[in-house]
């Protein structure tokens, strides 16, 4: 398949925001791509070379791909740098300096789609002390038989900087249309997907069997299973009402969630993110088998710092500690954890996602022998609201952060947020009645003690519909120094020269960053914005919503991709919430 067909799209997504029209541009790629290609052009729409769990990370510094580009358009490294700074983007540079070559190649072949694919597979697989001269070789083979728009896209999905407005929905939707000949057909996809976190391999079975193809989707080891996920609630009375009369409570711990996969003598961990974490906690691949009894197994649980003195339970950020590559048995022994399990998906063969809550607690009990380092997640059934409010008051003593609270009959709604799960946490409970994780899009230079790190920052929520961060507040409290100085490390590698086309703000700050990190915040309350972006036009016509006293908590919450931040659609029910709240005060 010519790669130009690529470009072309990618091109004209480039030009719309339009969710119907990006996906019609995805319906007409997908109909002329060859099957055997199509996980491939899945993947480069992703962004990616391989679904996240597989770690296969793409790695080309800009300093090379700048002399790659150099050597085949016959330029000076010099003029590639000043066109690179025109507009921070590399794949506009790329462009620019091949429209402006002035020698022409012979023997220029066409691209393909699968040679620009292969040829960053390869890249992205070098090691080693020679793979900084072979990546630049690899690169400018593809430039030199490379148009200049062919160049831009490959510069840009080298560089990991396509950003094409589509959210992995978009994509299922595409997909469902050119293969399914409906979109309504797009439900069943998304359950392929949730089970397999490979939205290539949906793409290459519904390409080749449509959806009866979509039956050999099923949980299986070591492809994680993207998670369930919970529904906030303010107090145990909302809980009773949305849940009934009688429901599981359990305690939130705050650690990591850890989807932990077993069997074939192998322990294979995976993050929230699902990215492979195996290597942060070698404690758990030791310790987890020694206290199961059965061979193959996943299942989900909490690992959580402690104090090896009192056994008490530490807070989150304790575990950063772990995100790292050398040094992790000194690491182990300084920051020692437990790991509390509170799911099971699977079991000896089978798939347990449409078990209910009741049976799979069940089984976990049942398999599980409680030691040292393996627990179960404190659990009760509970009928009263005293009952959850007691519960609560343990946890939050235990140093938990609140209840998780789970309807007894449901199953194991992969990759769903949805009310059999609810969380209630203690923060819950006062001013604004919630803590948000907000993704950071930009900062203001400090002042005083401040000056030279980032005095304030410019906070964002995420819009699914669009796939956009729309700003919501900016935050300058709650910062310990240590906190600026980190943040200063993690966020000046994040600078863009100009504002990534995914983020909507009325403000301007001093600095741009690409939206990828995500912190927790907390505020007094939620207030009509005439600057920020977030919910613009839903509550009132011409205003956003904005936080009033955002606070910073001190979680950085790395285990979060931007796309998992809280939503607008959120703050608009905390919105609501919060005036319901204020017109039952009035009314007393
Ligand atoms: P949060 O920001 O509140 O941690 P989240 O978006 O990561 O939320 P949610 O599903 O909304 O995920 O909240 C549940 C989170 O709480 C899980 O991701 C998990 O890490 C953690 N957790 C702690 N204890 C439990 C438990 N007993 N059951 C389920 N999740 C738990």
């Amino acid at each position: 398949m010519q790669f130009s067909l690529i470009s072309d799209t990618f091109e004209k997504m480039e030009a719309t925001t339009k969710r119907l029209e990006l996906t019609q541009h995805l319906v007409d790629l997908f109909k002329v791509t060859p099957r055997e290609s199509i996980s491939k052009i899945v993947y480069l729409i992703q962004g990616k070379l391989r679904p996240d769990f597989e770690g296969v990370e793409l790695g080309v510094a800009e300093k090379l791909a700048i002399r790659a580009i150099a050597k085949s358009s016959g330029s000076s490294v010099r003029k590639i740098q000043d066109l690179f700074f025109e507009d921070g983007d590399l794949g506009h540079a790329a462009s620019k300096a091949l429209e402006q070559k002035t020698q022409t190649t012979f023997l220029m072949q066409q691209i393909t789609a699968e040679r620009v694919y292969d040829t960053l597979f390869k890249i992205a697989k070098l090691e080693g002390a020679r793979s900084q001269d072979m990546k630049m070789k690899y690169i400018s083979s593809l430039l030199n038989d490379a148009t200049p728009q062919e160049a831009k896209f490959i510069l840009k999905i080298a560089m990991g900087t396509l950003r094409l407005g589509i959210a992995d929905n978009t994509v299922m939707d595409a997909l469902a249309i050119a293969y399914t000949g409906s979109r309504a057909n797009r439900e069943k996809l998304e359950a392929a997907y949730n089970v397999s976190s490979d939205l290539g391999r949906v793409a290459e079975i519904v390409a080749e069997k449509n959806l009866d193809g979509l039956d050999e989707f099923h949980v299986s080891l070591f492809s994680p299973i993207r998670p369930m996920l919970a529904e906030r609630v303010k107090s145990a009375a909302e809980a009773s009402e949305k849940l009934g009369k009688e429901f599981a409570a359990e305690y939130k711990l705050d650690g990591e969630r850890v989807q932990i996969h077993l069997g074939e003598d192998r322990v294979i961990l995976f993050s929230r993110r699902l990215e492979n974490i195996t290597s942060h906690y070698p404690d758990i691949v030791e310790n987890i088998p020694k206290a199961l009894k059965t061979q193959e197994i996943i299942l989900e649980a909490e690992a959580v710092a402690i104090n090896e003195n009192t056994g008490e339970f530490l807070p989150f950020q304790e575990l950063m500690h772990r995100r790292r590559k050398y040094n992790i048995d000194r690491i182990v022994s300084q920051y020692p954890i437990t790991v509390n399990l509170f799911d099971i998906m699977y079991l000896n063969g089978k798939d347990l996602l449409n078990s209910t809550y009741v049976e799979r607690r069940k089984k976990l009990e049942d398999i599980t022998t409680e030691n040292e380092f393996v627990k179960l997640v404190p659990k009760i059934i509970v009928r009263s609201e005293n009952e959850v409010e007691d519960f609560l008051e343990n946890g939050i003593n235990a140093g938990c952060e609140g209840l998780m609270l789970k309807v007894l009959d449901a199953p194991y709604r992969a990759g769903a947020r949805g009310s059999n799960w609810l969380k209630l946490k203690r923060e819950y409970r006062n001013e604004l009645g919630d803590s948000l994780d907000l993704v950071v899009i930009g900062a203001f230079f400090g002042k005083g003690r401040r000056t030279g790190k980032y005095g304030t920052l410019l906070l964002a929520t995420y819009n699914q519909e669009n796939d956009a961060f729309e700003s919501i507040c900016k935050v300058g409290t709650g910062f310990t120094d240590e906190n600026l100085d980190q943040l200063y490390q993690i966020l000046s590698n994040k600078v863009t020269l100009k504002k990534n086309p995914r983020i909507e703000s009325g403000m301007e700050p001093d600095v741009w960053f690409e939206p990828e990190l995500v912190i927790e915040i907390v505020a007094s309350e939620i207030t009509l914005s005439p600057v920020h972006t977030c919910a613009k036009d839903i509550v009132r016509k011409g205003s956003g919503l904005a936080l009033r006293f955002p606070k910073f908590t001190g979680k950085i919450r790395d285990e979060k991709a931007p796309e998992d931040a809280s939503t607008d659609q959120e703050v608009v029910t905390l919105y609501r919430n919060q005036k319901k709240v204020t017109q039952n005060v009035s009314e007393v």
